[in-house]
């Protein structure tokens, strides 16, 4: 397989998940970017792509050495592709990453060093959320700190925050990486709030 229309299924949960980020106010504008893994390398939506309107003809098939293998004329992957790569890499089990940009997370990843859980779905399905240090997006430093974060995690561990940016959701399904990136979000939200209430 060596085009990206081998990957109708992939094809779909792309698109459906990157409306429902862009509809759920987890991404505005170009931000974020969702991959899935394939036989040869990954999936990934394109470079300065809205995850709005992503299509089949936004999405880019590249390798896990990072070559573009199927791509429409002049369209390059997400500039996060290299902790993309990175992730796929050091997680085997993993077919599929998120990374939004939510603004109650935002807030937390600059507030809190160990966000604090409230809830009892929380407590059960995130553990323990760790806090990626800020690199500049889409640099190598950035894909590097976000590689050592994650590998420094057990498996379990599948949500991230990303100081001062955004948050990073993975899972063996896309169905697990979005449950991931909403409870997520709506944990930073609660721990936002309490914040706010308890300083009354
Ligand atoms: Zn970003």
């Amino acid at each position: 397989m060596n085009k990206i229309s081998d990957y109708p299924i992939q094809i779909k949960e792309i698109i459906r998940v990157s409306t429902l980020l862009y509809e759920r106010n987890l991404v505005s504008a170009a931000g974020g970017n969702v991959s899935e893994r394939t036989e040869e390398g990954i999936l990934i939506t394109g470079s300065n792509v809205s995850l709005r309107e992503v299509r089949q003809n936004d999405l880019v098939l590249c390798s896990l050495q990072n070559e573009v293998i199927d791509a429409r004329p002049k369209l390059r992957p997400s500039k996060e592709i290299k902790f993309h790569l990175g992730i796929y890499k050091i997680r085997p089990s993993i077919k599929c990453i998120i990374h939004a940009h939510p603004c109650y997370s935002i807030l937390c990843s600059s507030i809190y060093n160990e966000l604090p859980l409230y809830t009892q779905s929380a407590k059960l399905k995130l553990i323990h959320v760790p806090v990626i240090p800020e690199g500049k997006p889409g640099s190598m430093e950035l894909a590097d700190k976000v590689v050592s974060t994650i590998k420094a995690q057990p498996d379990e561990i599948k949500a991230f925050l990303m100081e001062g940016h955004g948050i990073i959701a993975i899972g063996n399904t896309m169905k697990e990486a979005l449950n991931q990136a909403e409870l997520l979000e709506d944990s930073c939200k609660i721990a936002v709030f309490q914040k706010l209430l308890s300083e009354k």
